[in-house]
């Protein structure tokens, strides 16, 4: 499926710089990144929303928490980052193919949901 912005960047219709590519996911900086560090982790396989996601996708998932943690690894902020998904426009949804975002090197405060 390539009807989002991020099936057009993994595609490749659109051009984008991938910090981090394996079979299942690629890593971009955002657009419009909100920290220091702000790049969104994207599985290759288009699910909308986290909420549609299926047993099928249990391994997929998995998979995209290890390599949120091989980027911040490699972004050399594995002490200190947040990783967030939103779901539903509600949430500030604004693209539907789930991504996580990894958020760092700024100051977070401390138990504040929303960062
Ligand atoms: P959401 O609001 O859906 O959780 O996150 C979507 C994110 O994608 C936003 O932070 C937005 O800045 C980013 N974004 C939207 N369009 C593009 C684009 O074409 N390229 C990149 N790299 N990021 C994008």
């Amino acid at each position: 499926m390539t009807d989002t912005i991020f099936g057009k960047i993994i595609s490749g219709e659109i051009p984008s710089e991938f910090l981090y590519e394996d079979d299942h996911c690629v890593a971009i900086n955002d657009i419009h990144p909100q920290a220091p560090v702000h790049v969104l982790v994207i599985p290759k396989k288009a699910i909308p929303r986290l909420v549609d996601a299926g047993a099928d996708d249990r391994d997929l998932l998995g998979h995209l928490l290890l390599a949120a943690g091989t980027v911040a690894q490699q972004l050399g902020v594995a002490d200190a980052f947040r990783l967030i998904i939103n779901n539903g426009s509600g949430a500030g949804q604004s693209v539907f193919h789930l991504h996580l975002h990894i958020i760092a090197g700024r100051q977070f405060t401390e138990g504040h949901m929303a960062g």
